[in-house]
């Protein structure tokens, strides 16, 4: 069995501000600082690296991690451990689950994850973009570990580890149960502040927990997504939704809001993806 890691950086030991995950070229016009960035982008690496020492060591195959973060070019590539081999860059037709398509994949694991859109007390809380203020699986509200485990689970892959902030991780565990391992690496104590474990702690609770997660890929189930389930994402302005709404299938749900039903996790994906893509417009045309 192969282990996919999904690696994201806002749910880093010690991130708590852009700063420390926006790339010195990054597209949003947040403010950057090479250092800041630069020690973050070692610290995520080596987490990633704990989880992939953990899979290892509870008999994995291989570990292959998937970047998974803005450009998707933050993990240190020498830094990373040579057993393992990585996806980079921008742009993939399965974004942060790249790779969850190859052959023998068991398991998917998240690290540096954060909780969804508006969660108090959640470091960098927040779902794919800045202008996104919900997405909604048949009512039901959920962030990227949901969008994420939906891809996943077409692809009839489990999640079964995640690690970041305690409410990244108890919002993970309550759609995906307990079959997902969690590790909390930080406390949120508001969007931009955080008790943190010392990150060579983090990283030791990382590498355990990996172990009990590949051990609980035997018996965990995929997220399977209804086929038709009504997919809404509401955004911050009525303006986005006037453009998401041009999609083929898309129907308008509210001021903010559109709606879609697509028949599986794949075609979610490119849904989604797209929704996402026509709603990224200029504010003042
Ligand atoms: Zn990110």
């Amino acid at each position: 069995m192969k282990v996919l890691i999904s690696a994201d950086m806002e749910g880093t030991c010690g991130v708590v501000s852009w700063v420390h995950v926006t790339p010195p070229e990054g597209a949003n016009g947040e403010p950057s600082n090479p250092v800041e960035y630069g020690r973050a982008r070692q610290r995520m690496t080596s987490e990633v690296n704990a989880a992939i020492e953990g899979a290892l060591a509870a008999g994995a195959d291989e570990v292959i991690v998937n970047d998974s973060h803005d450009g998707m070019r933050n993990l240190i590539p020498e830094e990373l451990h040579p057993a393992c081999r990585f996806i980079s860059g921008n742009d993939k037709l399965l974004g942060m689950m790249q790779g969850v398509d190859l052959n023998d994949i068991g398991a998917v694991f998240y690290t540096g994850y954060h909780a969804r859109a508006g969660t108090p007390a959640a470091p960098l809380a927040h779902t794919w973009t800045g202008f996104l203020n919900d997405v909604r699986f048949d009512g039901v509200s959920t962030g990227e570990y949901g969008i994420n485990a939906a891809v996943a689970g077409y692809f009839g892959v489990p999640v079964t580890f995640v690690c970041g902030d305690a409410k990244a991780v108890a919002q993970t565990q309550e759609m995906l149960g307990k079959q997902v391992v969690g590790v909390v690496v930080k406390e949120g104590l508001s969007t931009f502040a955080a008790l943190h474990l010392h990150p060579a702690k983090a990283q030791e609770l990382i590498r355990e927990g990996a172990k009990q997660a590949v051990l609980n890929a035997k018996d965990a189930k995929p997220y399977t997504l209804r086929p038709g389930a009504l997919i809404e994402l509401e955004y911050d302005h009525q303006a986005r939704a006037d453009q998401a709404a041009l999609m083929p299938g898309a129907e308008r749900t509210g001021w903010r809001t559109i709606g879609f039903r697509p028949q599986d996790g794949l075609e979610f994906n490119r849904m989604f993806r797209a929704a996402m893509k026509l709603a990224s417009i200029r504010m003042s045309p």
